[in-house]
């Protein structure tokens, strides 16, 4: 619960600085069950022009990069 909410809060700030840069106030983390920040996705609609820049499927997009399938079978916490 207090995990959370340290989560929850680095989201807000993500979203903060998003809409700083011009974007929508989104920010969503990827955080393993040990409690470690894998990645961080940011709304970028304006800025990247594309209106499927969300913060949560550009961390999914980054996620594919990086992670290999099996990565996917374990469990992660995603905050938004
Ligand atoms: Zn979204």
């Amino acid at each position: 619960m207090k995990q959370d909410i340290k989560f929850l809060r680095m989201t807000i700030d993500m979203a903060k600085e998003s809409q700083q840069k011009g974007n929508l106030p989104y920010g969503c983390i990827l955080v393993s069950n040990e409690g470690t920040v894998l990645l961080k996705g940011e709304n970028t609609i304006n800025t990247d022009h594309d209106c499927l820049a969300h913060a949560e499927i550009n961390l999914i997009r980054e996620a594919c990069k990086v992670y290999d399938h099996e990565f996917f079978k374990n469990l992660y916490n995603l905050y938004k």
